[in-house]
Parts: C-alpha cells; structure tokens; sequence
C-alpha cells in the first residue's frame, strides 16, 4: 500500500504557488523555527510577506535546537494553545520541522509528553506545512518524527500517517545558505534513507527508479554543493534527491543503520548524516549479500563498482573521531536491539555483530 497525502510544491518560488491553499488552514499559524536558519535562508522573510498578503497571523516559537526534545514539543504546543492557533508552519531542517509535527499530535489529541510516543492515541492532527532549508531528512513528505528524551539520553522516532504534513514547499534556494558541514552530513543522510529504501525488508521495486537517480544525483552534485554552496543546478539536485529518500523511506521505513546512529548523537552529539556517514560502508557490506540483486542492479545504473562507490565515500572523509566507551556499547546494544527499525532489516542481527559495528568505528 502506498499512501501521500502531502501536498508536494518543488520550484524557485515554490511558496507562491503553495499559497493560495493556506488560507484553508486557518486564520492564525505558529511558526516553528530553529534560531537561525528560517532567516538565514530567507524562507521566514518570504513567509511573512506571504502570510501578511493573505492576512493570516502568526506567533513564532523559534527555540528548537537541533535532535529536538519532548520538552521542545511541549513547549511549542502550549504556546499554539494559548495564542489559540489554527495551524503550523515549521521552518527548517529535519528538527524543526518533526518538532512541529509531533506538536500538531499533541495539541489535536491533547497528549502528555509521556503520551508522544503512543500512535495508539493519535486520532486527528492539525495541518503542518513543512519549508525545508537542508536538503536531507525528507520529514516533508514522510509520516515520521525523530525526537530525543533528554532525562534517558534516548533518540527516537515514532510513526504515524497522521503526523504527514499537509503541504510541503521545497525551494532549493533556501538550502544555500547551509555551511559546507551541514551540507555534507544533511546529503550523506539523503544517501543513508536511499540505500535503505534498497535494504528494507519492505523494500519495493516501485521506488527503485527514484531511488537509483536520488544516488546519482548525490554522487554527483554534492561535492559541487560542498565547493561553490551558491549553484543552483547542485542545490536542486540534492533537493530532488532528499525529497525522493523521503518517498522511500515513507514507505519502507529505516533500517539498522539509522538505528545504530541515534545513540551516536544522543550521547557523542554526531550530527544525525555524519553517524549515518560513518557506519554507511561496514552497513552496506552486511546487507550486501541479503540484497546482492538490488545493489547489483544499483550500480549497474550508477556504472560504478561497489569499490568505487566506497572509493567515493572515502573521498569525503567523514569522520567523527569517536572513542565509544564499554560502557556506551554495553548500555546502547539493547537500545538498537529494540528500536523500531529493527523490524525492518531483511535478516536477524546479532548483538554481536552491533558490537562489532561500533567497535570498528573507534579512532
Ligand atoms: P537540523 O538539525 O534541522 O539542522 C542542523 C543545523 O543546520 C542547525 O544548526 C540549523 O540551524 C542549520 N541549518 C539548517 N538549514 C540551514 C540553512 N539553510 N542555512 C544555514 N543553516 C541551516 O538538520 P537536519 O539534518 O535537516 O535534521 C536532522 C534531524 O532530522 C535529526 O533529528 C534527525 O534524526 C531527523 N530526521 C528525521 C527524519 C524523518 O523522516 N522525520 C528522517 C531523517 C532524519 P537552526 O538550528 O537555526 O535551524
Ligand atoms: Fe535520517
């Protein structure tokens, strides 16, 4: 079964188009934003010229850090409620915009932060419209929030097809502002929820032909991007490509290797593409042989080996310069062993094998 009920706007200007369907949401918006990045980018100037034109009103909530927390979430929704909002506008890379969306759950079902991880008791929603300024997580068009428990020091996500947004406007040039790290990490996470579309146990043919050319287009604008971050042509194709990972992944979820990565930056504070980044290699050499026929045929289209490809990962060199303690491996195994995405790998694996993972990755 498929199922997208966002309404996807992609183009230089894409918010024009997009904004004759705001009215519909309602007369007044809280606005949720990092710090920084909703104006560096130029999309909340845009926005406000957008919303003043439209005569909708708007509060602004713009202390979302990144890895967003359950308090964040809290924070947010009582502010929508007492300024009796209607709907959301998160801008912003993947934290604003899944804080916004697990803030339009809580105030729709009126849930305890305790009660942000129970999809049970999810029953409505009230509309997010999603401006991505990183070209990365794909959250814009996928029913997923990945939010951090400070006290447990735990990353998570949960899933709902009510926590889709109802409208998503891309426009590539509010990614040219990101500096060359955040470009980096933000493409190689773009890169992780490809493969993984290849990996998943529900894993599906319909998506292969994005999901071969989202890997091309990464593997040959993100360099560009990273060198001369005002080309249009590069900022677009790495849009294209974040946007077709998130129609993966929406549909066949992640795997270990996302997994793996959230203890990473709960603990270590590894941006979210980087810990994907880093496993990318030793990930694709366990999964190889479940879905040698895929890979395969993936860089048949890519008219690249597998050693070039590593050969081409190698060239970026990531590196998060980690020293994972006993201790970190001892406590964060189980954690991997039952998170969500466990469920989706083609095949069991090991604890021993995640020890073995994060072992490998100490400098
Ligand atoms: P992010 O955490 O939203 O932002 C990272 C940094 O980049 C922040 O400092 C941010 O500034 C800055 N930034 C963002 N856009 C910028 C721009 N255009 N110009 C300058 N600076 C910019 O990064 P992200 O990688 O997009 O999101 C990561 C989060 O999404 C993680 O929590 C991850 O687990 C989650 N995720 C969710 C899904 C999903 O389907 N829901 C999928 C994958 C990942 P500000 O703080 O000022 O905004
Ligand atoms: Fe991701």
């Amino acid at each position: 079964m498929h199922y997208l009920p966002t309404r996807i706007f992609f183009a230089d200007g894409a918010l024009q188009a997009a904004s004759v369907y705001l009215p519909a949401l309602g007369k007044r918006a809280l606005l949720v934003t990092g710090q920084h990045s909703a104006l560096a980018s130029g999309a909340q100037a845009d926005l406000l010229m957008v919303l003043n034109t439209m005569q909708i009103g708007y509060v602004l909530y713009n202390q979302v850090e990144e890895n967003p927390t359950l308090e964040t979430v809290m924070s947010g929704a009582k502010i929508y409620q007492e300024n009796a909002c209607d709907f959301i506008i998160a801008i912003g890379g993947g934290s604003p915009i899944d804080a916004a969306k697990a803030m339009s759950l809580v105030v729709a079902n009126h849930l305890s932060q305790e009660q942000i991880y129970q999809p049970a008791l999810y029953k409505t929603n009230v509309p997010v419209v999603a401006i991505p300024t990183t070209s990365g997580t794909g959250t814009e068009v996928t029913p997923y929030a990945v939010l951090t428990d400070a006290a447990q020091h735990k990353k998570a996500g949960f899933g709902s097809e009510l926590a889709y947004p109802a409208i998503s406007i891309l426009d590539p040039r509010y990614t040219i502002s990101m500096s060359e790290s955040v470009t980096l990490h933000t493409g190689i996470d773009a890169l992780s929820h490809l493969l993984e579309g290849i990996y998943s146990n529900k894993r599906n043919a319909l998506f292969y032909p994005i999901i071969f050319e989202g890997i091309r287009l990464i593997i040959t604008h993100l360099k560009q991007a990273i060198s001369h971050p005002d080309d249009l042509a590069a900022r677009t194709a790495l849009m294209h490509a974040s946007l077709y990972g998130g129609l993966a992944i929406a549909h066949t979820s992640t795997t270990l290797q996302h997994s793996i990565g959230y203890p990473l930056t709960s603990i270590y504070g590894v941006p979210h593409g980087l810990a994907n980044g880093i496993v990318m290699q030793s990930m694709m050499e366990l999964y190889y042989p479940a879905v040698k026929q895929e890979l395969d045929a993936l860089f048949a289209f890519l008219e690249l080996t597998k050693n070039e490809f590593y050969a081409w990962l190698d060239s970026l060199q990531m590196d998060a310069r980690l020293s994972l303690s006993e201790e970190f491996i001892f406590c964060k195994i189980p954690e991997v062993i039952s998170s969500r995405n466990m469920a989706n790998n083609p095949f069991e694996v090991s604890a021993q094998q995640i020890r073995e993972l994060y072992k490998s990755l100490n400098r």
